[in-house]
């Protein structure tokens, strides 16, 4: 198993990275879709743009042999932690359909602002909570 999977950083001909857009959020309830960890489904605990990456509550759980500090009240131990995950190995689930499904943009206008929501490709479903 490749557990120190090199990331790789594509590039674009100007040498401009090109990064795949994230369309996962922190609260997200997403399915995991490949890895040690597929198929089960958890809740998004960060999502790093930079790298594309997210963290999935209860996926990817690595063990941190950790040293006793108690200077900076470290208990000593090991510790399980998740680890993160490519994004592009999940997919949200729908809370209306309650699939693992693609995300689609609809531009909603409220007032006079143009507003961008998130809705399920599948059956339409507002995959953003009102706010
Ligand atoms: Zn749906």
């Amino acid at each position: 198993m490749a557990r120190t999977a090199k990331v790789s950083r594509r590039k674009a001909p100007g040498g401009v990275k090109v990064r795949e857009r994230v369309d996962l959020k922190k609260n997200d309830t997403v399915k995991v879709l490949a890895g040690r960890d597929k198929g089960k489904t958890g809740r998004v605990l960060s999502v790093d743009r930079e790298k594309s990456k997210v963290l999935v509550e209860h996926v990817a759980m690595v063990k941190r042999h950790t040293r006793p500090n108690p200077s900076k009240q470290i208990k000593g131990g090991v510790a399980e932690r998740e680890s993160p995950i490519a994004a592009s190995n999940v997919l949200i689930v729908c809370p209306g359909c309650h699939k693992a499904v693609r995300v689609a943009h609809k531009v909603e206008t409220v007032g006079d602002k143009a507003r961008r929501t998130r809705v399920c490709r599948k059956c339409g479903a507002s995959l953003d909570k009102k706010a």
